[in-house]
């Protein structure tokens, strides 16, 4: 219950609406306690028979009391709408607050955090586990502080008609609330396996639609279908598990409050014998009674949502806790020039162990183009990582213009640089949003088209009947790999960024595009100092320098032709490669 003082300091920034409410539900109550004294009073004027003087008299006094009790009733009802407008609108307005600040929190964690972190768990807590908290900030608070004042207000009323019936009436109350926390535990409990069960099934629904190609193609679709058809069984079992929790629940409740008004009316009419309660007094103990079950029953009820919220609140604090490793470390303004060293740098995956890197020490001077380039798993992802600070290294230093780079701004570091990562990832929008996405300055159409076209992807979308406008992914057009690496560069160019950094991006493109694209951006600037990864020596046999790396080490570097004559690593590899890339060329061709 702890974790749930967290949203203390929300409660206090919507105190005034939440006092409000707390007003509503006194006055709400208020209204409805006097109903039952009401009837009270009346029965025993009715029942002293004092001053009617017929029929007459008996059909004012039924149509003034119905009158009464009506306007009792709509006024409670009115407040308890008030209630809810102010105590629920409340919670719908932390919940609100709360996705911000989670998402907000979310955007400054690292790439180690993401790394650590499912992606079904991240958005469950901003979804689910901010659902499960509303209940508490909503129902949970509302029908607590509800209790509380009927409770006092009701009890009030019952000693001041009668202290012995209070205490006998009021035994089988606690009982329920005991049962309905009990069946309510156990319904949650229930719930969760029908919930587990259901996304099960959803992912298997979900994965046999994406897959459909593959299943077809293999005859797999009787498999696919027993496997559903286990799910769905398992589904329906344990949904009719919780049918019957459900069905007992109703049945009990309605037992216990029939206690309760039994024993009003059996010790209420054994004390009426010698005069301690009036029949009106009995009455009014039966609306009593009644007033409290429901409330009462709803302790269980708040209890379990309590519970489950505060246990989503741990989990959400955990997330909240969480400190980025990394942080802008100055807000003075950083120009970069161009310069770029690692100095004795090492890096090991935490959660692997794996080192990435060892030693590794290269300096790259303004406007050069430098490549790193290695066999799958060398370490030049890392490389790159480490160069945009996505971490720090564990040992050595990387400095930027001389400086260091833990102590740079961050912000405007990264402002300046246009990376082209491995993985392409574009939004489902348009050719045109995604490639804007990146710029923060004003862009024209002109400079769209040219970034495009020096990344050798314009006259793919001319060929879209929308153009620049054509949609991407579900909704829209799919690209081929080798469209969206380019898509992706013309992304980068278009920030015009003083520092350009391709990760293997061009993999998907044939070897005479792969030139003329990097022909483009040797032309682009002289300031323009870009780091370029590959494992293709095509990529890179061009470039100022080229510094090769195996199993996170520095094994060569010079230019291409250096290291040709060197005949070491970097020969063997061009050797290798050679052949195998004028087959691929011709593949790559056909989809062009
Ligand atoms: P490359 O880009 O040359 O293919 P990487 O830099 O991606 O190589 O990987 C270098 C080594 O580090 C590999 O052995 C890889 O398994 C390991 N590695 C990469 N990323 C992670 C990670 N997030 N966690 C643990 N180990 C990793």
């Amino acid at each position: 219950m702890k974790s749930l003082s967290y949203l203390n300091k929300y409660f206090y920034i919507y105190k005034w609406r939440f006092l409000l409410g707390v007003i509503f539900i006194v006055i709400s109550n208020y209204f409805g306690v006097q109903m039952p004294l009401y009837v009270k009073s009346t029965i025993d004027e009715l029942m002293s028979g004092a001053h009617f003087n017929g029929l007459e008299d008996v059909l004012i006094l039924s149509l003034k009391i119905g009158g009464i009790y009506m306007l009792l009733s709509a006024l409670s009802g009115f407040f308890l709408f008030l209630t809810r407008q102010t105590i629920i609108v409340m919670s719908r307005l932390i919940e609100y607050d709360l996705k911000n600040e989670i998402y907000q929190h979310y955007q400054k964690l690292d790439f180690s955090f993401y790394k650590k972190n499912a992606t079904g768990d991240l958005m469950n807590r901003i979804s689910e586990d901010v659902s499960q908290v509303r209940m508490y900030l909503g129902p949970g608070v509302m029908y607590t502080i509800n209790l509380c004042a009927l409770f006092a207000m009701v009890i009030y009323q019952m000693i001041q008609i009668n202290g012995w019936l209070t205490l006998f009436v009021l035994i089988p109350l606690p009982v329920m609330s005991f049962l309905i926390y009990f069946v309510s535990s156990k319904m949650n409990l229930l719930s969760k396996e029908v919930q587990k069960e259901q996304s099960l099934m959803s992912t298997i629904v979900q994965e046999s639609f994406a897959g459909i190609r593959v299943i077809k193609s293999y005859n797999r679709e009787k498999e696919v279908h027993e496997k559903f058809t286990t799910s769905a069984n398992n589904y329906k079992l344990k949904s009719m598990a919780l049918v019957l929790v459900n069905s007992l629940f109703m049945p009990t409740i309605v037992f216990l409050i029939g206690l309760s008004t039994i024993l009003s009316i059996y010790i209420g009419g054994l004390m009426s014998y010698d005069g301690t309660i009036s029949l009106g007094g009995i009455l009014a103990f039966i609306f009593f009674v009644n007033k409290l079950t429901w409330p009462f029953a709803s302790i269980g009820w708040v209890t379990s949502i309590n519970q489950r919220a505060a246990a989503s609140q741990s989990r959400i604090n955990e997330f909240l806790q969480t400190e980025p490793s990394i942080k802008n470390p100055t807000n003075e303004s950083f120009e970069f020039e161009g310069e770029i060293s690692f100095e004795h740098v090492s890096y090991t995956y935490p959660n692997s162990g794996i080192q990435a890197l060892k030693n590794v020490t290269f300096k790259i001077n303004p406007g050069q183009t430098f490549a790193v380039i290695g066999k799958t798993g060398s370490g030049k992802t890392t490389l790159l990582n480490l160069l945009m600070r996505q971490m720090d290294p564990d040992a050595g230093s990387i400095r930027i213009d001389g400086k260091d780079l833990t102590t740079i701004n961050l912000i405007q570091y990264r402002d300046q640089a246009g990376v082209v990562p491995q993985e392409v990832f574009l939004f489902s929008e348009s050719i045109e949003n995604n490639l804007l996405f990146g710029c923060t300055h004003e862009v024209t159409q002109s400079e769209i088209e040219e970034s495009a076209k020096k990344a050798h992807v314009h006259h793919n979308i001319i060929d879209f009947p929308n153009g620049y406008q054509t949609l991407l992914g579900e909704r829209g057009v799919n690209l081929s790999g080798g469209q969206k690496q380019r898509l992706s560069i013309a992304r980068a160019l278009l920030r015009k960024p003083k520092l350009l950094v391709l990760d293997d991006c061009l993999s998907a493109v044939d070897t005479e595009t792969e030139e003329r694209i990097l022909s483009h951006l040797k032309t682009e600037s002289n300031h323009l100092t870009t780091v370029i990864v590959s494992h293709r020596i095509s990529s890179i046999r061009n470039a100022d320098r080229i510094l090769v790396i195996e199993n996170g080490e520095s094994v060569e570097e010079g230019t291409h032709e250096e290291l040709m004559e060197r005949n070491g690593h970097y020969a063997f590899l061009y050797n290798q490669q050679l052949a195998e890339d004028q087959a691929k060329d011709s593949n790559y061709k056909l989809e062009e």
